[in-house]
C-alpha cells in the first residue's frame, strides 16, 4: 500500500500472520481515566485501531483504571466521545477494575509459589535499597518471610488492617539484576480510597507492571503496543504473565511517543492549567486535547492523515506543530465556503452610490471548487474593510486603500479613496470613497488595472460576530500571555445560518470554526483554527 508511511509494527504483525504464530491479533488502546486524552493519545488511537483494521483484527478500549485516587467517570465519558470521535469503534469496552479479582488471585499464586513477598520498608526505604544502574541493590529484610507468613499478612492487607504505605506486596526476583525494574518490584500498595467503579471494595490496588501484562493476558491481546518508556519494562512485563501461568501470552513492542513543538503533551501538565484557570477547560481550543482540537475546528480526518503522516517509529523525535496545521488545512482548502470576514473594521461610506439601493453580488461559495455553487453577497453604500486596509500615509509598496488610491473590492467594484474623516482626537473613523460601476466583477471590465484587492461586508445586513484569535499557548516552554485575542467584527449575511462547528475559510484570514460552547442565536463566535499559509512543507 503505496501511501502507508513507515511502520515496524505492521512487519512484525505480517511475519507474526505469515508463520502463524496468531491467527488474528488483538490491539488494545488503554487510557488512564485521569484526564482528557491529547494528540499523543492520537497517535496511539490511530496505530492500535488502525493496524487492527488492516489486519481484519479486534481492537478493545480499555480503561487503565487501576489507581482510586486520581481517576473520574468525567474522563471515562470524554475519552469514549472522542476515540468515537476520532471515527474508531471498539469490539470491546473494558475495565482493568473488573480484573480486581483475578489479578488478586494470581498474586496469591505468586506468594504460594515463594515469587512474592509482603515488605515492611516505607516507599522511600524501598527506593533507596534498590540501587542505581552502578549499584547493586540491597534485600529487603522481609525478604524470607515464610509462605505462611506472606499469604497471612497479605490478607490482612486486604481486609484494611494496615494504613496507607504501611505495607505492599513485592516480586521476589533479584535484587542483584542489571535491570532496576527486575529488582522486587513493588506489586500490590495499600490505598483506602473509594474507586470510581469497585467503590470500596478494595484498600489494596495493583501497580501498573503487575496490572497492565495481566490486563493484556486475560483480554487475549497479541500486541500490546507502548511508549519506548516502558522498553526496560518488558522483562518484568513477561516475567508476570509467566510466573501468574497466564494462559495467553501476550508481547509488549514499543514505539516512540509523539512529541510536538509549543504543545504540552501530559495530561498532568494538561490538568494544572486547567485547574490554575490559564485556559477555560479542557476543551480550550488552545489546548492540544482531542477536545480542544475538536472545538478549535480540527476535523478527525486532518487529525488521522496526521497520525499517518508522522508514522511509527523506534527513535523518539519532536514534530514540528506546523505539521499538524499543513493537514487541517489541506482537508478543509476544497470543502468549506470562503465568506467574507472582517475583523477589525472601519467604515466606508461609497458617496455615488445611490442612498437606500442594495443590489446582490454573485459569488463562488469556493473559487478552488465550484462544485460547491454561488452565494450572494449584498453591496451598498456603506461597507466595513479591515482597518489595516488603509493607511492614510502608505509606506512604499503598500497597494491598498490610501487618499487617492484605487483598490478592487473582491468580488465587487473598484473604488478610490476621496476623504478621511476623524473623530476629535484624530482617530480615523470613516472613509469616503467613489466606486466605478464599469468596474463590477465578472463583467470582464479591462480598461485599468489596480494593484490591490481588499475584502468587505456590506454594512446593513452585516452579521456581528466575535473573532478568537489563537497563538500557541506554549511558546519556548513559557505560557504565552498573548495566545487569546478577541475581536469584535463582521460576516456576511448568509452566515446567520452557521451552526456550531461549521467551518470557514475566510480570506486573507484564515479558516474558522464555529465556536459549539460561546455561540447562541443572537451571537456567533469563531475560533480562528490556522491562517492560510505556511512556510511549511511535506
Ligand atoms: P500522559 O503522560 O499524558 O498522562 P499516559 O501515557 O500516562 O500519558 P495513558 O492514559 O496511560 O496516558 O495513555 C494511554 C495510551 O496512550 C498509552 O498506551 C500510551 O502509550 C499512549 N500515549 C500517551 N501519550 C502518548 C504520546 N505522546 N504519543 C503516543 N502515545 C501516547
Ligand atoms: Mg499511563
Ligand atoms: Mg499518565
Amino acid at each position: 500500500n503505496e501511501n502507508k508511511s513507515s511502520n515496524f509494527l505492521r512487519s512484525i504483525i505480517l511475519e507474526d500472520l505469515r508463520e502463524g504464530k496468531v491467527e488474528e491479533i488483538t490491539t488494545r488502546f488503554p487510557p488512564e481515566p485521569n484526564g482528557y486524552l491529547h494528540i499523543g493519545h492520537a497517535k496511539s488511537i490511530c496505530l492500535n485501531f488502525g493496524l487492527a483494521d488492516e489486519f481484519k483484527g479486534k481492537t478493545n478500549l480499555r480503561f487503565d483504571d487501576t489507581n482510586p485516587v486520581k481517576e473520574d467517570t468525567e474522563y471515562v465519558e470524554s475519552i469514549k466521545e472522542d476515540v468515537k470521535w476520532l471515527g474508531f469503534d471498539w469490539d470491546n469496552l473494558f475495565f482493568a477494575s473488573d480484573y480486581f479479582a483475578e489479578m488478586h488471585k494470581r498474586a496469591v499464586l505468586l506468594i504460594e509459589k515463594g515469587k512474592a513477598y509482603v515488605c515492611d520498608l516505607s516507599a522511600e526505604e524501598i527506593r533507596k535499597s534498590r540501587g542505581t544502574l552502578t549499584e547493586a541493590g540491597k534485600e529487603s529484610p522481609y525478604r524470607n518471610r515464610s509462605v505462611a507468613e506472606n499469604l497471612e499478612l497479605f490478607e490482612r492487607m486486604r481486609q484494611g488492617e494496615f494504613k496507607d504505605g504501611e505495607k505492599v506486596l513485592r516480586a521476589k526476583i533479584d535484587m542483584g539484576s542489571p535491570n532496576i525494574n527486575m529488582r522486587d518490584p513493588v506489586l500490590y500498595r495499600i490505598a483506602h480510597a473509594t474507586h470510581h467503579n469497585t467503590g470500596d471494595t478494595w484498600c489494596i490496588y495493583p501497580m501498573y507492571d503487575y496490572a497492565h501484562p495481566l490486563e493484556d493476558a486475560i483480554e487475549g491481546i497479541t500486541h500490546s503496543i507502548c511508549t519506548l518508556e516502558f522498553e526496560d519494562h518488558r522483562p518484568l512485563y513477561d516475567w508476570v504473565v509467566r510466573e501468574c501461568e497466564m494462559e495467553h501470552v501476550p508481547h509488549q513492542y514499543e514505539f516512540a511517543r509523539l512529541n510536538m513543538t509549543n504543545t504540552v503533551m501530559s495530561k498532568r501538565k494538561l490538568k494544572q492549567l486547567v485547574d490554575e484557570k490559564v485556559v477555560d477547560g479542557w476543551d480550550d481550543p488552545r489546548m492540544p486535547t482531542i477536545s480542544g482540537l475538536r472545538r478549535r475546528g480540527y476535523t478527525p480526518e486532518a487529525i488521522r492523515n496526521f497520525a499517518q503522516a508522522i508514522g511509527v517509529a523506534r527513535a523518539d523525535s519532536v514534530v514540528d506543530s506546523k505539521m499538524l496545521e499543513h493537514f487541517i488545512r489541506e482537508d478543509l482548502k476544497l470543502k468549506v465556503s470562503r465568506p467574507m470576514a472582517v475583523i477589525r473594521p472601519l467604515k466606508v461610506v461609497i458617496t455615488n452610490y445611490p442612498e437606500g439601493q442594495v443590489e446582490r453580488l454573485d459569488a463562488d461559495h469556493n473559487k478552488e471548487n465550484p462544485e460547491m455553487g454561488k452565494r450572494k453577497i449584498p453591496f451598498s453604500r456603506e461597507i466595513y474593510i479591515e482597518q489595516e486596509d488603509f493607511m492614510e500615509v502608505p509606506p512604499p509598496k503598500y497597494h491598498r486603500l490610501y487618499p487617492g488610491n484605487e483598490v478592487r473590492l473582491m468580488d465587487a467594484y473598484f473604488i478610490k479613496c476621496e476623504e478621511v474623516i476623524k473623530d476629535d482626537e484624530g482617530k480615523i473613523i470613516e472613509i469616503r470613497c467613489t466606486y466605478d460601476p464599469e468596474t463590477k466583477s465578472g463583467t470582464g471590465f479591462t480598461g485599468r488595472k489596480v494593484k490591490g484587492t481588499i475584502h468587505w461586508v456590506e454594512a446593513t445586513q452585516a452579521v456581528p460576530a466575535e473573532f478568537r484569535l489563537y497563538e500557541p499557548l506554549i511558546q519556548d516552554d513559557y505560557i504565552n500571555p498573548n495566545s487569546l485575542e478577541i475581536r469584535q467584527g463582521f460576516v456576511e449575511p448568509y452566515m446567520k445560518e452557521a451552526k456550531p462547528q461549521d467551518k470557514f475559510q475566510f480570506p486573507r484570514h484564515g479558516y474558522f470554526n464555529v465556536d459549539p460552547n460561546y455561540t447562541t442565536p443572537e451571537s456567533l463566535v469563531l475560533n480562528l483554527i490556522v491562517s492560510l499559509k505556511s512556510s511549511f512543507v511535506i
